[in-house]
This record gives C-alpha cells, structure tokens and sequence, in this order.
C-alpha cells in the first residue's frame, strides 16, 4: 500500500533508549504479553548491567500492570513527560497506568492514535539498552503506526502450535517485513502439557507447528514454552516465572533456550 511503500522518513527513536525489541502475535491469548514480560526480566536477568524498559502498547488489553505488579498513576517530570512506574528493576510504562482497570476502552481509531503517540513520546525512560514493546495482537493501524514511527531492532513473533494462531503469526511476520522490520524468531508457546501426576506429556494445541512455520519463513524458533500452571500462577500473582523461579522449575526450562537469557 502507499502507507508502507512511503517507507520510513517519519521515524524518529525515542529519547535515550538504545534498541527497541517488539513482542508480537497475529492473535490475543497466545502468550504475547506474558513472553513479554518474560523477555524483559530474562534480559536483565542476562546482564544486570543493562537498563530494561517494557511498554505495553496494547491498549485494548495492557497485562503489564498485574503481570509486573504494579498500579497508580505515573508522575510527571519537570517537563511533562510522564515517568515510569518500576518493578523488579524494570521501568514500565501501560495504558493500564492511565485508565481505571475495568474501564473498557470505547475509541475510535484517532484516539487510539494519540493514546499511542503519547506512549511512545511523552514517557521519560532516562537511559535504556532495551525497551520491550507489547504490542495488540493482529496487524492493525497500531502494529503499522508503531512500526513507522519509531526504529525498531527486532521483532519476536508469539504462537501456539495451533493452525488458526499460526496463520496470524505468518500475516504478523508478513507485516513486519514489508515494513523492514527484521523478525528476530518465533517463540512457540503453550506447547506441551505434562500431567504433573502421571507425568504423561499431551500437545493439547498441536506438536511443532512454530517449528514448521519458522522453517517456512527462514526464522529461528526462540524459545518452546510448555502449559504449565506455574507460568498462569507466575503471571496471575505478578511474580513473572523468569522472576520467581529462576533455576528450579521445569516451567522455566523453555525460556533457558532463549539466546539472551
Ligand atoms: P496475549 O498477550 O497473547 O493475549 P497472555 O500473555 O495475556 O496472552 O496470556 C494469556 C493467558 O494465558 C494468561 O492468563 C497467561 O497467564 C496464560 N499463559 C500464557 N502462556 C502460558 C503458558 N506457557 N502456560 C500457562 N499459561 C500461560
């Protein structure tokens, strides 16, 4: 389309932030937001030197607050920018912090818009290596806008094994290359359930499908996260697994495959 033929003259990077990594999906309750959070405590967990920032883009839905454990309203710096809320040393930033939780979001396009803008332009993050995007599952105006505006070094597509997940994660890297966005891998989630009694293993949404598809698409599979309740409890309770259970847990043995981990 023009849109994405015009290429790139609007991007501009967001102040004092190093490189952008961007958590995708093509559909919602894959595990985007949960890898995210993931990925962001499994990079400073990886260099405890580096700084690690996580905004969550995804309006309709932002997680990050009750994954990370946090809530309130961010406050402003001198110069109106509006400053993260911090835990386990990483520096947040969601729609969530500005809207009451059970309020839905009723906007029409130009207000998720300038909801999106303000995320990426009026937050004051000081200095980060990293800032991990979560985005809206999909490829909407959001997922294009985001892309274009800011340079962004790599993208990690989320999937379950599941047909119907797979086809959008395809669409998803479609997107992000047409949009020259390097597709950093696939992160095949929710693929194995082992019944902690019997300790029988079942592919409850298929085997290998991301491999499949990361084979097709030339990308690398990032990281093969069993279902498991300790990752659903890690999440639910804002203690994130990467946190929580660093070495012990057989729930954490897929994120240990992750390069930067
Ligand atoms: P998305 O961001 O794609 O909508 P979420 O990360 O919010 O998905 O995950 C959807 C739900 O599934 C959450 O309740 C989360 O805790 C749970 N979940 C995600 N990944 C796993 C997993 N590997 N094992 C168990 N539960 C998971």
């Amino acid at each position: 389309t023009q849109i994405m033929s015009r290429g790139l003259p609007k991007q501009r990077p967001i102040e004092g932030v190093k490189q952008v990594i961007v958590v995708a999906s093509g559909k919602g309750g894959v595990g985007k937001s949960t890898t995210a959070v993931n990925l962001a405590l499994a990079l400073a967990a990886n260099d405890s030197s580096k700084a690690i920032g996580l905004l969550d883009v995804d309006v309709y839905g932002p997680s990050i607050p009750k994954m990370m454990n946090l809530k309130g309203n961010p406050e402003l710096s001198q110069s109106n920018l509006m400053r993260p809320l911090l835990n386990y040393g990483i520096a947040c930033m969601s729609m969530g912090f500005l809207i009451e939780e059970t309020a839905p979001v009723v906007w029409r396009g130009l207000m998720v818009m300038s909801a999106i803008e303000k995320l990426l332009r009026q937050v004051d993050w000081g200095q980060l290596d990293y800032l991990v995007v979560d985005m809206p599952p999909g490829t909407g105006d959001v997922q294009l806008s985001v892309s274009q505006n800011i340079p962004i070094s790599g993208a990690v597509i989320v999937s379950t094994p599941q047909d119907i997940a797979l086809m959008d994660a395809h669409k998803g890297a479609e997107m992000f290359r047409k949009v020259h966005v390097p597709v950093l891998g696939l992160v095949q989630n929710m693929s194995v359930f082992q019944c902690p009694k019997c300790k029988h293993k079942t592919h409850i949404f298929g085997a290998d499908g991301a491999r499949k598809l990361a084979r097709t698409l030339g990308l690398d599979v990032l990281g093969d996260i069993p279902l498991h309740l300790n990752i659903r409890e890690a999440s639910d309770t804002g203690q994130p697994i990467v946190f929580s259970q660093p070495e012990s847990d057989e729930a954490i043995e897929g994120y240990k495959e992750w390069p930067w981990f």
